[in-house]
């Protein structure tokens, strides 16, 4: 660095170029961003299922966020260098809704997993295909495994239970049913049956401070958040017609320069009565009504408006197919105990990284049993036992009901969402595994 002075005599200062920035390459580049997500995953692993643990963020102007939805935790990043594999996360959610935090933890083991096979020097392309490959497998016999959810638009109860389910890992679990039924009524209002399809464009979820969680509501129409223009104008009118205007809403004002001589009261009130009836003929031309909605603390109202948002991703997704797999790690155990007997079907190097694959998703079950204050080896033994005897249904009783069996505990969840949660932590860890250099500015 030297300081330097221009023609006129203004300082300026002269940075060599090595000094402006650090530079990691090859392995060093990856092993660093493997070590940031990894920290990512390590955080948000305690949040999981039913008995996770929520996150509380404070910004430096004082409001708070608590959460364990990894999308408000990390975006906008505490963690710099794990912006880019958390921005992936950010785009796809909401295309999955629910599921982030899955998609977090396996992601994070992937990349405990490859740390490993880099070390043992198999070539970071090497793992990434390896991976690919495994994540298929995963997925294809998710498919298997998947069964068929019957619902009706007469019998939506079965759709009610299952967006109860999401939100009963929530802040807002107390009043899950209530939001459920909310949700599920306006995911069918909007839905494409025959096409089995969902627009969620069409549903706004729209929060306000100041009212509790029981005054959410659903309302069939639209929301103009606007504020009565005068305290007298009548709070609640049926069969409204609306205009919505984009330009100011006041008699026009004459482009050229003008002047009124106005010297009585007569003439004066006359003007006014003048402008009255301009303003008057304005409004009846369009008349026209707002529509206004009420609702706790800004922090309670954001998580769940990210709560509902789940809900209506996981109707929608039983709408576009009604597949489900069972919840509680045992899709993944399921997944895990295929994947690696695959592996040995494989005779390349990527065999590697296949089995590596499959001991990622054991961290899912293990990571339940651990927030649920079990021991995570001893109860992923005993259940993975279980699955190789009985049936691939067997996952982690986290609530304590006395029973494994995930079919009895009706915890599933929908085959598209499970599904994608393994393609998007392996595309997340490819893109880590890809990188191999990585230039930062050494201020940062
Ligand atoms: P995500 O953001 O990934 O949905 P959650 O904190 O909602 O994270 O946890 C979802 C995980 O918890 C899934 O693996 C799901 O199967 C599991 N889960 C949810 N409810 C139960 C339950 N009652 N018993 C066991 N596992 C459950």
């Amino acid at each position: 660095m030297a300081l330097a002075f221009d023609e006129y005599g203004r300082p300026f200062i002269i940075l060599k170029e090595q000094e402006q920035k650090t530079r990691l390459r090859g392995l060093e580049a990856q092993k660093a961003n493997i070590a940031a997500g990894k920290a990512v995953a390590r955080i948000l692993r305690t949040s999981l299922g039913p008995k996770g643990m929520d996150k509380m963020l404070q910004s430096p102007d004082g409001d708070v966020t608590i959460s364990k939805n990894p999308l408000c935790l990390l975006v906008p990043p505490p963690f710099p260098s794990a912006s880019c594999p958390t921005q992936a996360y950010f785009f796809n959610d909401y295309e999955i809704g629910d599921g982030t935090t899955g998609v977090v933890v396996l992601a994070g083991a992937l990349l405990e997993q490859a740390e490993k096979l880099l070390e043992r020097g198999i070539h970071p392309i090497r793992v990434a295909e390896g991976y690919e490959m495994a994540s298929r497998i995963a997925v294809e016999h998710m498919e298997k495994i998947s069964q068929k959810f019957e619902f009706s638009i007469t019998d939506a109860e079965p759709l009610v239970q299952t967006c109860s389910t999401t939100l009963s890992s929530k802040i807002v679990s107390r009043r899950k049913r209530d939001l459920a039924a909310i949700a599920v009524e306006a995911v069918l209002a909007v839905a494409d049956l025959e096409r089995k399809d969902v627009n969620l464009d069409l549903i706004k979820v729209e929060g306000k401070v100041g009212g509790k969680l029981e005054d959410t509501e659903l309302i069939h129409g639209i929301i103009v958040d606007k504020d009565m223009s005068h305290p007298q104008m009548p709070k609640r009118i049926e069969d409204a017609k609306i205009a919505i205007l984009t330009c100011p809403f006041e008699p026009p004002k004459p482009k050229t320069k003008h002047k009124v001589d106005i010297d009585t009261v007569e003439k004066f009130q006359t003007l006014r009565q003048q402008e009255q009836k301009y303003f008057d003929e304005m409004v009846q031309k369009c008349k026209f009504a707002l529509l206004m909605n009420g609702s706790g603390n800004k922090m309670v109202i954001e998580e769940t408006k990210r709560s509902i948002h789940d809900a209506l991703c996981v109707a929608r997704n039983l709408i576009r197919n009604n597949s489900i797999v069972y919840g509680g790690g045992s899709a993944e155990i399921s997944c895990s105990i295929a994947v690696e007997a695959a592996a040995d079907r494989h005779p390349g190097v990527e065999q590697y990284a296949i089995r590596s694959f499959a001991e990622a998703l054991e961290y899912v079950p293990m990571a339940l049993a651990e927030n649920s204050g079990l021991q995570p080896i001893d109860t992923l033994t005993a259940v993975k036992a279980q699955q190789v005897k009985k049936n691939p249904y067997c996952g982690i009783d986290c609530n304590d009901v006395g029973t494994n069996d995930m079919r009895e505990q009706n915890v599933f969840e929908t085959l598209i969402g499970k599904q994608q949660q393994i393609l998007l932590a392996t595309q997340v860890v490819k893109m880590i595994l890809k990188i191999d250099d990585v230039i930062t500015p050494s201020d940062f």
